[in-house]
Protein backbone atom coordinates (compact mmCIF):
# COMPACT_ATOMS: atom_id res chain seq x y z
CA UNK A 1 0.00 0.00 0.00
CA UNK A 2 1.03 3.24 -0.79
CA UNK A 3 1.39 7.03 0.29
CA UNK A 4 -2.17 8.93 -0.37
CA UNK A 5 -0.81 11.75 -2.24
CA UNK A 6 -1.91 15.53 -3.41
CA UNK A 7 -1.11 17.09 -6.66
CA UNK A 8 -2.86 20.48 -7.25
CA UNK A 9 -3.72 21.53 -10.65
CA UNK A 10 -5.09 25.34 -10.47
CA UNK A 11 -8.14 25.59 -12.92
CA UNK A 12 -10.42 28.67 -14.36
CA UNK A 13 -10.07 32.39 -13.39
CA UNK A 14 -10.86 31.50 -10.07
CA UNK A 15 -7.38 30.15 -9.67
CA UNK A 16 -9.47 26.76 -8.04
CA UNK A 17 -7.56 24.09 -6.48
CA UNK A 18 -8.63 21.22 -8.82
CA UNK A 19 -6.90 18.56 -6.81
CA UNK A 20 -5.59 14.58 -7.73
CA UNK A 21 -5.48 12.27 -5.04
CA UNK A 22 -3.49 9.28 -5.85
CA UNK A 23 -1.89 6.00 -4.40
CA UNK A 24 2.20 7.05 -5.05
CA UNK A 25 2.53 3.58 -6.02
CA UNK A 26 -0.43 1.85 -7.63
CA UNK A 27 -0.93 5.40 -9.65
CA UNK A 28 -4.82 4.91 -8.90
CA UNK A 29 -6.78 7.82 -7.54
CA UNK A 30 -9.64 10.04 -8.41
CA UNK A 31 -10.23 13.85 -9.68
CA UNK A 32 -11.70 16.20 -6.59
CA UNK A 33 -13.62 19.69 -8.07
CA UNK A 34 -12.69 19.55 -12.01
CA UNK A 35 -14.05 23.38 -11.87
CA UNK A 36 -12.59 23.86 -15.83
CA UNK A 37 -9.58 24.24 -17.59
CA UNK A 38 -9.59 20.37 -18.15
CA UNK A 39 -6.81 20.24 -21.03
CA UNK A 40 -4.67 21.06 -18.09
CA UNK A 41 -5.89 18.47 -15.73
CA UNK A 42 -5.92 15.71 -18.35
CA UNK A 43 -2.03 16.36 -19.28
CA UNK A 44 -1.26 16.39 -15.51
CA UNK A 45 -2.93 13.15 -15.10
CA UNK A 46 -0.78 11.76 -18.24
CA UNK A 47 2.31 13.71 -17.23
CA UNK A 48 1.95 11.73 -13.65
CA UNK A 49 0.95 8.38 -15.23
CA UNK A 50 -2.49 8.48 -13.53
CA UNK A 51 -5.25 5.92 -13.46
CA UNK A 52 -8.37 7.72 -12.54
CA UNK A 53 -11.74 5.65 -11.33
CA UNK A 54 -13.54 8.31 -10.33
CA UNK A 55 -14.70 12.12 -10.64
CA UNK A 56 -15.61 14.14 -6.83
CA UNK A 57 -17.66 16.82 -6.61
CA UNK A 58 -17.67 18.58 -3.10
CA UNK A 59 -20.22 21.30 -4.40
CA UNK A 60 -22.19 22.88 -7.33
CA UNK A 61 -19.74 26.05 -7.83
CA UNK A 62 -19.00 26.72 -11.18
CA UNK A 63 -15.42 27.00 -9.68
CA UNK A 64 -15.35 23.33 -8.69
CA UNK A 65 -18.22 21.43 -11.16
CA UNK A 66 -18.15 23.13 -14.61
CA UNK A 67 -15.67 20.81 -15.86
CA UNK A 68 -16.83 17.61 -14.48
CA UNK A 69 -18.94 16.50 -17.94
CA UNK A 70 -15.98 17.36 -19.83
CA UNK A 71 -13.80 15.47 -17.51
CA UNK A 72 -15.80 12.56 -17.58
CA UNK A 73 -15.98 12.50 -21.34
CA UNK A 74 -12.60 12.74 -21.73
CA UNK A 75 -11.55 9.51 -19.09
CA UNK A 76 -13.82 7.54 -20.67
CA UNK A 77 -17.10 7.30 -18.64
CA UNK A 78 -15.99 7.53 -15.01
CA UNK A 79 -18.56 8.12 -12.80
CA UNK A 80 -19.08 11.60 -11.07
CA UNK A 81 -20.07 11.27 -7.57
CA UNK A 82 -20.95 13.86 -5.10
CA UNK A 83 -21.79 16.49 -3.68
CA UNK A 84 -25.21 15.97 -1.61
CA UNK A 85 -28.32 16.28 -3.59
CA UNK A 86 -29.10 19.64 -2.12
CA UNK A 87 -26.16 21.12 -4.52
CA UNK A 88 -28.54 20.14 -7.52
CA UNK A 89 -30.04 23.50 -8.02
CA UNK A 90 -26.34 24.80 -8.31
CA UNK A 91 -25.29 22.21 -10.49
CA UNK A 92 -28.02 22.72 -12.87
CA UNK A 93 -27.05 26.18 -13.17
CA UNK A 94 -23.61 26.24 -13.97
CA UNK A 95 -24.48 27.73 -17.21
CA UNK A 96 -25.87 30.76 -15.64
CA UNK A 97 -23.11 30.89 -13.16
CA UNK A 98 -20.74 31.42 -16.07
CA UNK A 99 -22.49 34.21 -17.72
CA UNK A 100 -23.33 35.68 -13.81
CA UNK A 101 -19.80 35.73 -13.47
CA UNK A 102 -19.02 36.62 -16.79
CA UNK A 103 -15.56 34.08 -16.87
CA UNK A 104 -14.12 32.68 -19.72
CA UNK A 105 -13.70 29.04 -20.78
CA UNK A 106 -16.25 26.61 -21.54
CA UNK A 107 -18.58 25.21 -18.35
CA UNK A 108 -21.08 22.53 -18.30
CA UNK A 109 -24.04 21.33 -16.25
CA UNK A 110 -23.45 18.80 -14.86
CA UNK A 111 -25.67 15.51 -13.30
CA UNK A 112 -23.47 13.12 -11.03
CA UNK A 113 -23.74 9.70 -11.18
CA UNK A 114 -24.39 8.90 -7.28
CA UNK A 115 -25.21 11.73 -4.82
CA UNK A 116 -23.31 11.41 -1.27
CA UNK A 117 -24.89 11.72 2.42
CA UNK A 118 -23.36 12.14 5.41
CA UNK A 119 -21.61 8.54 6.52
CA UNK A 120 -21.16 7.23 3.30
CA UNK A 121 -17.74 5.57 2.21
CA UNK A 122 -15.65 5.99 -0.52
CA UNK A 123 -12.37 5.22 -1.80
CA UNK A 124 -9.94 3.94 -4.21
CA UNK A 125 -7.52 1.27 -4.05
CA UNK A 126 -6.93 1.03 -0.32
CA UNK A 127 -7.19 4.30 0.69
CA UNK A 128 -10.61 4.66 2.52
CA UNK A 129 -12.51 8.26 2.85
CA UNK A 130 -16.27 9.50 4.39
CA UNK A 131 -18.33 11.79 3.70
CA UNK A 132 -18.96 14.32 5.80
CA UNK A 133 -21.74 17.24 4.86
CA UNK A 134 -21.09 20.54 5.68
CA UNK A 135 -23.44 23.08 4.71
CA UNK A 136 -22.98 26.70 4.95
CA UNK A 137 -20.98 28.02 1.96
CA UNK A 138 -23.34 25.98 0.06
CA UNK A 139 -26.56 23.63 1.18
CA UNK A 140 -25.18 20.49 -0.17
CA UNK A 141 -21.20 20.97 0.61
CA UNK A 142 -19.58 17.48 1.50
CA UNK A 143 -16.13 17.08 2.44
CA UNK A 144 -13.57 13.79 2.11
CA UNK A 145 -12.08 12.47 5.02
CA UNK A 146 -9.20 10.28 5.09
CA UNK A 147 -8.53 8.68 8.63
CA UNK A 148 -5.66 6.65 8.01
CA UNK A 149 -3.69 9.60 6.31
CA UNK A 150 -4.97 12.10 9.08
CA UNK A 151 -6.28 14.18 5.94
CA UNK A 152 -9.37 16.15 5.02
CA UNK A 153 -10.65 17.76 1.71
CA UNK A 154 -12.86 20.39 2.65
CA UNK A 155 -13.57 22.21 -0.44
CA UNK A 156 -14.80 25.79 0.12
CA UNK A 157 -15.65 25.27 3.84
CA UNK A 158 -12.22 26.29 5.69
CA UNK A 159 -9.51 27.95 4.09
CA UNK A 160 -6.20 28.73 5.65
CA UNK A 161 -6.73 31.76 7.71
CA UNK A 162 -10.20 32.61 6.44
CA UNK A 163 -13.88 30.61 5.81
CA UNK A 164 -15.93 29.79 2.64
CA UNK A 165 -18.49 32.31 1.41
CA UNK A 166 -21.59 32.73 1.78
CA UNK A 167 -23.36 35.63 -0.02
CA UNK A 168 -24.36 33.39 -3.08
CA UNK A 169 -27.79 31.57 -3.13
CA UNK A 170 -27.90 28.77 -0.66
CA UNK A 171 -24.92 30.55 1.54
CA UNK A 172 -25.95 30.53 5.65
CA UNK A 173 -23.09 31.46 7.60
CA UNK A 174 -24.18 30.15 10.77
CA UNK A 175 -24.36 26.97 9.20
CA UNK A 176 -21.41 27.32 7.66
CA UNK A 177 -19.44 28.04 11.29
CA UNK A 178 -21.58 24.94 13.01
CA UNK A 179 -20.38 22.38 10.15
CA UNK A 180 -16.75 23.28 10.84
CA UNK A 181 -17.15 23.64 14.63
CA UNK A 182 -19.04 20.43 14.98
CA UNK A 183 -17.51 18.12 12.01
CA UNK A 184 -13.84 19.43 10.93
CA UNK A 185 -12.57 20.88 14.23
CA UNK A 186 -13.50 17.24 15.89
CA UNK A 187 -11.80 15.53 13.58
CA UNK A 188 -8.43 16.24 15.63
CA UNK A 189 -5.26 18.95 14.84
CA UNK A 190 -3.65 17.25 13.28
CA UNK A 191 -5.62 16.50 10.49
CA UNK A 192 -4.07 18.36 7.44
CA UNK A 193 -5.87 19.58 4.72
CA UNK A 194 -6.27 20.86 1.65
CA UNK A 195 -9.16 23.79 0.42
CA UNK A 196 -10.36 24.81 -2.68
CA UNK A 197 -8.47 27.51 -3.19
CA UNK A 198 -5.17 29.20 -1.62
CA UNK A 199 -3.13 26.42 0.44
CA UNK A 200 -4.13 24.21 2.88
CA UNK A 201 -2.54 23.57 6.25
CA UNK A 202 -3.80 21.81 9.21
CA UNK A 203 -6.85 21.99 11.63
CA UNK A 204 -5.20 22.71 14.91
CA UNK A 205 -3.46 25.78 13.35
CA UNK A 206 -7.70 27.03 12.36
CA UNK A 207 -8.99 25.94 15.77
CA UNK A 208 -5.99 28.71 17.55
CA UNK A 209 -5.83 31.15 15.15
CA UNK A 210 -8.53 31.39 12.70
CA UNK A 211 -10.31 34.75 12.91
CA UNK A 212 -13.84 33.15 12.10
CA UNK A 213 -12.86 30.18 14.67
CA UNK A 214 -11.95 32.31 18.02
CA UNK A 215 -12.91 30.21 20.85
CA UNK A 216 -13.29 26.84 19.49
CA UNK A 217 -12.22 24.21 21.77
CA UNK A 218 -9.89 21.28 20.89
CA UNK A 219 -11.41 17.87 19.96
ZN1 LIG B 1 -17.77 27.44 -3.81
ZN1 LIG C 1 -14.53 27.79 -4.99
Amino acid sequence: MGQLTAEIVPVTPFQQNCCLLFDDETRVGVVVDPGGDVDRIVAAIDRLGLSIEAIWLTHGHIDHAGGAMALKQALGGVAIIGPHQADRMLLERIEEQAKMFGVPGTYANATPDRWLEEGDELGFGSHRFTVLHCPGHSPGHVVFVDPDARFVHVGDVLFAGSVGRTDLPGGDHAALIASIKMKLLPLGDDYGFICGHGPGGRLGEERRSNPFLVGASSA
